[in-house]
C-alpha cells in the first residue's frame, strides 16, 4: 500500500505502522511529517507549552550503561542543588510564565532524598500558589513516595522505559535487581495509581533496536494509555560502557534524528491528543532538532532552567546543548526561532495532558 493510502486510513494495524516507521525517502517522509502536524492542529492547535527543566542533582544509584551519570563513572563530580537555588530556579521559570517546571536528577530512594524532595514540592507550590504544573523525572520509587510526592504537590510524573523489548532492555542495564524490567513496568501502574499524569519514553536508535521494536514501543504507549511522552534519540557518552562499545558502530546522527522524528510523528497519527515533547537529545545531534520535532506533531519544549555552573555536571550524553547558555538568553533565541515556523508559544497555561482529562470525564 502506498504511504498515502495508509495515512488515509482512520485506524492503522500494526503493518501500517511499521511501513511508516520504514519509509526510505524524503517525499513519503514529507507526507508522514504534513500528516502529524495536521492531527496535533486538530487535537492541540499549534500551541507549544513550556517546562522549565531543573536538573538538580547528578546523584544517581543506577548503573545504566548509556548514561554519562551512572554511578560507577568516577570522573564526575557529583552536585546537589541547594533547596534555596531550587526554589530561585522554580521563582524564575513562575515569574517567566512558563506554566510548569520539570524536576529531574538521577535516582535516590533514601530517606534524605525523599524528604528533600517533598519539601521542595511543597514551598514551590506555596510560592506560587499553586501555579505551576510541576513534573518529577526521579527514577522508580516505593508506591508511598509517589503517593507523598503526589500530595506534595507533583502532578506528572516521567519515568521511561527505555525500550519495550526486554532483551534489549537486559543489554542495556546491569543484570540486577535496581535495573528490573518487570518492575519499571510495575512503576508505570502504581504512577497511574497515585494519580499522577503519566509520562514514558523510549531512547531511540539503540545499537540493536529494529523498527519493529519501535513500532512495539508505540503500541506500547497505547495499551497502556499514557498521557505524554518524553523521548529521543540515543547518544554516546565517552565514559560509559555502550559509549565505549559502540563508538565506531552507530547510526548515523542523521539518521536518528531521522528516526526521532519519525516516532513522533507516528506517535502524534496514533495516539492523537496526548503531549509530546521535542527533548533536549534530538538539539544535541541537531542544532534545529527541536524545531523539526515541533513540525513532526511535538507540543511540548522542556527549556533549561538550570544554573549553568551545575549544567556542566549534567551530561547524561556527549555534546549536550546550551550548557553555556544562561536561562534568560536561551528563552529568548527560543522564542524567535518557534516564532518562525508559526509556532504559538502558550504562556502562564499549565499544559496538561488533554489525554488525561479525557480519560477522567
Ligand atoms: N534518573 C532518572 C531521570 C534522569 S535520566 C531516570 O533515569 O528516569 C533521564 C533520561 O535520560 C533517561 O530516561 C534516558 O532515557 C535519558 N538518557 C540517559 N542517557 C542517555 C544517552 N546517553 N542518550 C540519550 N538519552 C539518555
Ligand atoms: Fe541514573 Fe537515570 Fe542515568 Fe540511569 S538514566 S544512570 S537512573 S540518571
Amino acid at each position: 500500500m502506498k504511504i498515502l493510502d495508509i495515512l488515509k486510513k482512520e485506524e492503522l494495524t500494526k503493518e501500517d505502522l511499521l511501513a511508516l516507521m520504514k519509509i526510505d525517502n524524503q517525499e513519503d517522509l514529507q507526507l508522514l511529517f504534513k500528516k502529524a502536524y495536521e492531527t496535533k492542529l486538530k487535537y492541540i492547535g499549534n500551541n507549544v507549552y513550556y517546562r522549565g527543566l531543573v536538573e538538580f542533582s547528578n546523584i544517581c544509584i543506577k548503573n545504566c550503561k548509556y548514561c554519562g551519570i551512572r554511578k560507577e563513572n568516577s570522573h564526575v563530580e557529583r552536585f546537589l542543588m541547594s533547596e534555596e537555588d531550587i526554589l530561585q530556579s522554580a521563582k524564575w521559570i513562575y515569574e517567566n510564565d512558563y506554566g510548569s517546571m520539570a524536576l529531574q536528577s538521577g535516582e535516590r530512594t533514601d530517606k534524605e532524598f525523599v524528604d528533600f524532595v517533598e519539601k521542595i514540592l511543597k514551598k514551590i507550590q506555596k510560592m506560587t500558589n499553586n501555579g505551576l504544573g510541576i513534573t518529577l523525572s526521579v527514577g522508580e520509587q516505593t508506591y508511598e513516595t509517589y503517593k507523598r510526592w503526589r500530595e506534595a504537590g507533583a502532578t506528572r510524573y516521567l519515568l521511561r522505559i527505555e525500550t519495550t523489548n526486554r532483551d534489549l532492555f537486559e543489554k542495556i542495564h546491569p543484570k540486577d535487581e535496581t535495573h528490573n524490567f518487570d518492575k519499571r513496568l510495575q512503576a508505570l501502574k502504581e504512577l497511574r495509581r497515585a494519580g499522577y499524569q503519566v509520562g514514558t519514553g523510549v531512547m531511540i536508535g539503540i545499537p540493536g533496536q529494529t523498527e519493529e521494536d519501535l513500532v512495539n514501543d508505540i503500541i506500547f504507549f497505547k495499551e497502556n494509555d499514557i498521557d505524554m511522552i518524553g523521548m529521543g534519540p540515543y547518544i554516546l557518552h565517552d565514559e560509559t560502557p555502550m559509549g565505549q562499545e559502540f563508538k565506531n558502530n552507530i547510526l548515523s546522527k542523521e539518521k536518528r534524528v531521522e528516526l526521532g522524528l519519525k516516532m513522533i510523528a507516528i506517535c502524534r497519527i496514533y495516539l492523537k491528543d496526548i503531549n509530546i515533547a521535542a527533548t533536549t537529545a534530538l538539539q544535541g545531534l541537531d542544532p534545529e532538532g527541536r524545531e523539526k520535532g515541533l513540525l513532526a506533531g511535538a507540543n511540548i519544549i522542556m527549556p533549561s532552567a538550570t544554573k549553568t555552573s551545575e549544567r556542566v555536571k549534567y551530561q547524561l550524553y556527549n555534546g549536550k546543548p546550551a550548557i553555556n547558555d544562561d536561562a534568560e538568553q536561551g528563552k529568548k533565541s527560543l522564542e524567535k526561532s518557534l516564532k518562525n515556523i508559526g509556532e504559538n508559544i502558550v504562556y502562564g497555561k499549565t499544559g496538561d495532558s488533554p489525554h488525561f482529562f479525557s480519560r477522567k470525564k
